[in-house]
């Protein structure tokens, strides 16, 4: 315990960041994560411990996961929990803390895990944990499934996740933060904890505009969707019945309730001094989402060190050894000789075969040229555009050279379209099998992200315009030489240089996506751009290869992002003086 209370001094002086997140993905072990937000929070705080950020991360213990994919022959998804063990992996923390839900007191334990940096510095991380024996059965099970069951278990859990963490950062000794962020409207409850706490400072009967104004100082808000539908939003007389009529009246002075919902990323808008988009289109989006509130871009990144496959690393590591500690450095791979960057490709693609071998029992050809497609399974990431016209895909592979695709990626357990789409995707797979091999792999997560993005060669990205509000796993792609065949949507907009980092569907970021459209752009690209370019110009190929390294591999990654969290975010000047005597109103 010594060992922990020296630990939790020097995290009292130094934090000043708290990144809150509904899920992270932070270790392969660990499934407490769904997709690209999750992903993004693990790399977050990867990038903050690289760069010796003063950050603290609060997040949920999620002990059952978020679940197991397995599919039929025909693509029916049916899901099983995904257990694993917290203590084989976390270190289990000294102090408790409690929250409110329905009127009964919910105890809360939290476990530690230490994300080191590449020069030791350590960003801890704290899984919040309602498995106590004094909590009643439900309330030991609120942090026991990620994005489960239904709106009255996910309020709980937010109340867990946003007022439950304040409290225990607190328990922790954290006492005055700078800022706390919230990744995503998850976690804006703890607004209200802040709220609450600097009404009782200033011993106001009520939370006035003061109040308000000193909360606002230290939130910085990140918002990941693009569609009012995917906004977290609760009805009033649920909140009334999980808060309390006390804290729904504050929560409205706060303008959070829309259309009778409480909703959280209102919430986390009206309450936050930093508010930024994905990307720039998707900060863009979010104006036009939001009039009344300044909304800024911070474009995602991959961090590189995770997501290098292992001959990627090696290869950095001999030509440009300073990567590791400064991924900007990748810009200058344009120095790597084209024929070492096609060896640890070779390498990257016979490891991604063999896995596959190994996961499906199907063997694929390391020659011929292959596809990834790997993403949640969304209706509007549509899979299966690559797919819609069968006869045009079969004519490319007998006039230009053999395709086979890959593709991976998990429907929500209560998304009847996702699901639908999976079986889509495999009926036209079936249509078209005699030419193209076609494998849809279950269960798409870190590790298999790990092979498939550095192992295909050619990433492919079909969202619905304007949808993706950036998208990370064809960054992950150009980190390792793989070039994308994309939309214009989300960060493909700004790392797209046609034939130089990869190539777009359609033309223009402008205009709406007209599926018919974009196919047949994607076809054409593959017939007389691509594919000829792969099979008989394999040097032009390797130099695209060495450029999605070397031109958005620079950029497109997390230490850059968290660089801009810090200077746009995190040390906005308007956060030095101390929140509780600034009275002055937001700059819009
Ligand atoms: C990177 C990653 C994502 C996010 O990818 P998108 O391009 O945003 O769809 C999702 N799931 C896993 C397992 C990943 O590794």
């Amino acid at each position: 315990m010594s060992d922990y209370h020296s630990k939790n001094q020097e995290q009292k002086a130094q934090s000043v960041i708290a990144y809150f997140t509904m899920e992270v993905g932070i270790d392969p072990k660990m499934p407490t994560y769904s997709g690209g937000l999750g992903i993004l929070a693990g790399d977050t705080l990867r990038a903050a411990a690289d760069l010796g950020a003063p950050m603290i991360g609060m997040t949920l213990l999620h002990r059952k996961g978020y679940f197991r994919q397995h599919l039929d022959s025909n693509g029916n998804q049916s899901e099983s929990p995904s257990e694993w063990s917290p203590q084989e992996l976390l270190e289990p923390v000294e102090p408790r803390a409690a929250v409110t839900v329905e009127g009964r007191t919910v105890e809360i334990r939290a476990w530690r895990y230490a994300v080191q940096g590449i020069n030791g510095h350590v960003v801890p991380v704290y899984f919040l944990d309602t498995s106590l024996p004094e909590n009643s059965d439900w309330d030991r099970e609120l942090t026991d499934h990620l994005y489960g069951r239904d709106d009255h278990y996910r309020l709980c859990q937010e109340v867990v996740l946003g007022m439950g963490g304040i409290a225990m950062l607190r328990a922790l000794g954290c006492k005055e933060m700078q800022s706390y962020h919230m990744n995503e409207g998850h976690s804006a409850l703890l607004t209200l904890a802040l709220l609450e706490e600097y009404t009782r400072k200033s011993g106001s009967p009520t939370p006035t505009e003061v109040e308000k104004e000193a909360v606002r100082q230290h939130c910085v808000f990140t918002t990941h969707t693009p569609v009012p539908a995917g906004h977290d939003r609760f009805s009033l007389g649920l909140a009334r019945q999980v808060l309390g009529e006390e804290r729904v009246n504050t929560l409205t002075s706060a303008d959070c309730c829309v259309g009778g919902m409480l909703n959280m990323t209102h919430l986390a808008l009206s309450l936050s001094r930093y508010i930024n988009g994905v990307a720039m289109r998707h900060g863009q989006i979010s104006r036009d989402m939001y009039p009344s509130y300044p909304i800024n871009s911070i474009t995602n990144g991959v961090h590189a060190g995770t997501w290098a496959a292992v001959s990627f690393q090696r290869l950095y590591d001999s030509y440009i050894p300073e990567w590791r500690r400064d991924h900007h450095y990748l810009r200058y791979a344009i120095t790597i000789p084209l024929d070492e960057i096609r060896q640890a490709h070779a390498e990257a693609k016979r490891n991604l075969l063999a896995e596959v071998e190994r996961r499906a029992g199907i063997h694929l050809d390391p020659t011929a040229m292959t596809l990834g497609f790997a993403r949640r399974a969304s209706t509007y990431k549509r899979a299966d555009l690559l797919l819609s016209e069968p006869d045009r895909l079969k004519r490319i592979v007998r006039q230009v050279g053999p395709l086979q695709i890959i593709y991976g990626g998990k429907a929500h357990p209560r998304d009847e379209g996702g699901k639908d789409l999976i079986r889509r995707v495999l009926r036209a797979a079936a249509a078209v099998r005699d030419l193209v091999h076609i494998v849809y792999l279950e269960d798409y997560d870190m590790a298999l992200g790990h092979y498939l993005c550095a192992g295909v060669d050619l990433w492919v990205n079909t969202p619905q315009k304007p949808q993706e509000a950036s998208g990370t796993s064809g960054m992950k792609a150009a980190l390792n030489g793989v070039p994308s065949l994309s939309v214009l949507d989300g960060w493909w907009i700004e790392g797209h240089l046609e034939g130089v980092t990869g190539w777009s569907i359609g033309d223009s970021w402008r205009t709406a996506s007209v599926s018919a459209v974009e196919a047949a752009s994607l076809y054409d690209k593959l017939e007389y751009l691509i594919l000829p370019t792969f099979y008989r110009r394999p040097d032009a190929f390797a130099e695209i290869m060495r450029y999605a390294i070397a031109v958005n591999g620079s950029f497109f990654n997390a230490q850059r992002m968290v660089a801009q969290y810090v200077k746009n975010a995190y040390l906005h000047p308007a956060s030095e003086a101390d929140p509780i005597f600034r009275t002055g109103q937001r700059q819009d």
